[in-house]
């Protein structure tokens, strides 16, 4: 789970790390209150979860509580990299004299926590050379020690007083980091204004499947719209940006069915898991909702183990009853009540396809005639 930059702010500060003062809000009205009791020049922050929003647009800078307030009407509901935004985070301008990256994710391979930082703060850590950025193995029975702070703030090139304050903000964001069970807690930029050290921008990404154990933390909604309809289905689904729709049956067939289709230069448009075992309704609402997201071609991958052909076939069937089929349905069904489920798919005008690798190669040629949307 991602939370927003202003959730993830609020616990950041509730562990002693310094933030900007402000508030989060929906309400044009309300950004001017809170750029009014700022005081002084203020930023307006879009909360979408994407990175590089300082490039994108979403950060604007406002000389007056009236600015802001019609930053703040623009900003909401308007999308940003193809995220609709739904609030904006009003905080007071610092004066940056200096902007460092500290952030702390889970090295798997070495499989422990790996506090990373750089002097090189602001821009997104994947733009930063390897030799700019410094690197250090956390292990978990001793956290990350007074000293670590301090020699990697060393590191940064930081003297003073604000070194000092930058190494308490790396054990805090440790602190953070183990007390959420986080898969990454990132300050980008922790500026440097003056003899203050603050989290001008923050990352906090919990792992969810230690979501049970805390209660105490907010709950952010992933997805796009339909993301959100298929999740609450009880599918797993994600978007994509090609033009096939595809459904198979097991978070690995669906995987290894985006893999083939890729190969034989097909653009698959989504991820889909029906599940094992699904019944022949919610299969026939996925496949709808495919159908909604304006496919060129549909692929339909089924191994059937649990999940039974014949009730994939009635689904199908189900769908074309009500919709007609619009698009070209490439079809590979074999396993449990396979004779029965490719019967009843001839009976009704389809064919299927044994193996999966004519099948996507079928659909990929579908897909290359006419666009049916147009
Ligand atoms: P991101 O682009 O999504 O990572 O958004 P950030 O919150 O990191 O902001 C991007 C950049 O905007 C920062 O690196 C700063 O250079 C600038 N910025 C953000 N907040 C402030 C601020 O309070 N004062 C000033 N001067 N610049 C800011
Ligand atoms: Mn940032």
């Amino acid at each position: 789970m991602k939370l927003y930059e202003y959730l993830a702010k609020g616990i950041m500060s509730k562990f002693g790390i310094p933030v900007p003062r402000g508030g989060a809000t929906d309400d044009p009205a309300e950004a001017e209150r809170i750029a009014a009791s700022i005081g002084g020049e203020v930023v307006v922050k879009a909360q979408a979860l994407v990175g590089g929003r300082g490039k994108a647009g979403g950060i604007k800078f406002a000389d007056s509580p009236a600015r802001a307030r019609e930053i703040a009407e623009t900003m909401l509901g308007s999308e940003l990299k193809g995220v609709r935004i739904e609030k904006v985070l009003i905080e007071e301008k610092l004066k940056i004299d200096k902007e460092v990256y500290v952030g702390i994710t889970v090295d798997t391979r070495k499989a422990r926590p790996v506090l990373i930082a750089s002097s090189s703060g602001g821009m997104e850590i994947e733009e930063v050379p390897e030799k700019e950025i410094v690197r250090r193995l956390i292990e978990p029975p001793w956290g990350l020690e007074g000293f670590m702070g301090r020699e990697v703030t060393r590191r940064l090139g930081l003297s003073g007083p604000v070194a000092g304050r930058v190494a308490d903000v790396i054990i805090r964001l440790y602190q953070v980091f183990a007390g959420c069970d986080a898969e990454l807690t990132e300050i980008n930029p922790l500026v440097i204004s003056g003899d203050r050290v603050i989290a001008a921008d923050a990352r906090l990404n919990v792992d969810d499947d230690a979501l049970y154990k805390h209660p105490e933390l907010p709950r952010v909604e992933e997805g796009t719209p339909t993301e959100l309809r298929v999740k609450s289905m009880g599918l797993s689904y994600v978007e994509l940006d090609g033009d096939i729709a595809v459904m198979a049956n097991g978070a690995g067939m669906a995987m290894a069915t985006l893999d083939v289709l890729q190969r034989y230069g097909g653009r698959p448009a989504n991820f889909l898991d029906a599940g094992g075992g699904a019944s022949v309704e919610p299969m026939a609402e996925a496949i709808g909702i495919l159908l909604s997201t304006k496919p060129k071609a549909i692929l339909v991958n089924i191994f059937g183990g649990i999940t039974r052909c014949d009730d994939v076939a009635r689904a199908l069937i189900k769908v074309k009853e009500t919709t007609g089929f619009p698009v070209p349905v490439v079809i590979r069904l074999v396993g449990t009540n396979e004779e029965e489920g490719v019967s009843l798919l001839r009976e009704h005008g389809f064919e299927a396809y044994r193996t999966m690798d004519e099948a996507t190669r079928a659909v990929v040629e579908a897909a290359g005639r006419a666009n049916p949307w147009q």
